[in-house]
């Protein structure tokens, strides 16, 4: 039986109604994300603004013909990953690839142990794939707020998503690994070219789509790039000459919000939790999106019911007390569940530690649940639509890669539905998981500025 939130549990009701956003609130959200988005590509305001758009230096897509053999590396989620991509046909690709865990202590230490690890990873991998000999290239996804200044070389802005190395904001990432790398002396590798996540998504999917013209990720973190006209991308030298008509935009999406313009929606669980991060006050946009949060936000809205006695009344946990304990992927399995089924939700609860079968209680879950994520799927909705009429694109394709996205049951139809909604039939759009990004997209991009 479906519930009537409102009169089955008032107090949530209330508190989920603060998530709520309305239409024309995301109409002003696409709005202000515009503005923000002119700021950042043009010359005068990108010092200040806080959607930076750094311009990538890829200017082509693929065109299905790119072929050869490359070593990609993929840092910036939840797991680090080396990768041998061959690209032998259109149609097939070769990944083969390797994940190794990053410990907490690099993720909080000195950079030249995380780069020395990376190398390290790098080597054994190429050993064990009897590579070690050949002189690759590598295409190196680092997925952190990057300026680049050419196409293999970036300078670190801020660091994000939990990490927080020492001595890498403001130097160029490419010439720390490649130095960790030569420090070795075991491996012939040239790093060339470095891109973030939604670069590689874009590319990646554009392989098979030619038609594709965004790159989303709602992953551990979110983060979108466009295809732009080079002439708007005021950050270009050759912008207004470059006789190539297109440019990637990285527009580090997940700062909007930095400067206040989206505390009209924001609420104080969202300022709880950003208190909490290690990143206070950045990230804005992506704390209301991504598989980081979500979770998070979740437990704070459980927490404080649970105290007031309005939910699990008479039961608690040492587990659900404690911050970042409830996994973002928790939401997706209670959601999961048919209306009137709550299989799920008490297997999550009893996971941590809140043994309960009352139905209403479960029911209650899953409505906050959906209440965080239907906003994270309403706020990425905006982004997109922004990024469709800034293109004047009337039929694209978006490349898709994350987590959340991937995993979640109800996500691409919110998007879906909620960007129709905005849109009004002014333009068509297929939303498309880019498969590999991180990788194949690598390789592309490495291929494409060979
Ligand atoms: P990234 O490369 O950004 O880490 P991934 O595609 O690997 O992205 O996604 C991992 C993130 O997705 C996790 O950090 C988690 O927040 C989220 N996630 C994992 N599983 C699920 C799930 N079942 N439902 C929703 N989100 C999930
Ligand atoms: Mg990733």
């Amino acid at each position: 039986m479906p519930s009537n939130p409102q009169n089955d549990f008032p107090e949530a009701f209330e508190i989920c109604q603060k998530f709520d956003i309305s239409e024309e609130q995301m109409r002003e959200i696409v709005h202000r994300l515009t503005k923000e988005i002119n700021m950042g590509l043009a010359k005068d305001t990108h010092p200040r603004a806080v959607v930076k758009c750094f311009i990538t230096y890829v200017q082509d897509l693929p065109t299905g013909k790119e072929r050869g053999k490359y070593l990609a590396l993929d840092l910036g989620g939840t797991n680090f990953r080396v990768l041998l991509v061959t690209l032998k046909s259109e149609s097939e690709i070769n990944i083969e690839s390797k994940s190794y865990a990053i410990s907490k202590d690099l993720m909080e230490g000195p950079g030249k142990n995380l780069f020395d690890f990376i190398a390290e990873c790098l080597a054994s991998y190429c050993k064990e794939m009897h590579i070690e000999k050949e002189n690759l290239p590598l295409g190196f996804t680092f997925s952190f707020p990057l300026q680049q200044v050419g196409i293999n070389k970036g300078i670190m802005i801020t660091w994000t998503k939990g990490f927080k190395c020492d001595g890498v904001v403001g130097k160029n990432v490419v010439e720390l690994l490649q130095d960790a790398i030569n420090r070795r002396g075991d491996l012939k590798v040239r790093i060339v070219a470095i891109l973030n996540d939604t670069t590689g998504t874009l590319m990646s999917c554009a392989f098979a789509n030619r038609n594709c013209r965004i790159g989303l990720i709602v992953g551990t973190g979110t983060n979108a790039c466009y295809v732009e006209k080079t002439s708007n991308t005021e950050m270009f030298e050759g912008y207004q000459t470059s006789n190539k008509p297109n440019m990637i935009v990285n527009c580090e999406m997940g700062a909007f919000g930095d400067n206040g313009v989206l505390d009209f929606v924001r609420t104080s669980y969202d300022r709880a939790v950003d208190k909490q991060s290690i990143n206070p006050k950045r990230q804005t946009f992506e704390k209301c999106i991504s598989g980081m949060y979500l979770g998070e936000l979740v437990r704070h809205v459980v927490v404080e019911l649970m105290g007031k006695g309005l939910l699990f009344k008479g039961l608690n946990s040492q587990a659900i007390q404690e911050m970042w304990r409830f996994n973002t992927s928790y939401i997706s399995d209670i959601e999961s569940d048919a209306v009137g089924v709550h299989r799920q939700a008490s297997m999550v609860m009893d996971q941590l530690g809140i043994r309960t079968n009352v139905e209403k209680d479960l029911e209650c879950l899953r409505y906050i649940c959906q209440t965080v994520s239907t906003r994270s799927a309403k706020l990425t909705s905006c982004a997109l639509v922004c990024l469709i009429n800034k293109m004047n694109s009337k039929d694209c394709s978006v490349g898709i890669d994350g987590g959340v996205y991937r995993y979640h049951p109800h996500y691409h139809r919110l998007l879906t539905e909620n960007m129709n909604m905005l849109l009004k039939g002014s333009a068509k759009f297929e939303l498309i998981v880019s498969e590999d990004g991180s990788g194949r997209g690598a390789a592309l991009i490495a291929a494409v500025s060979a």
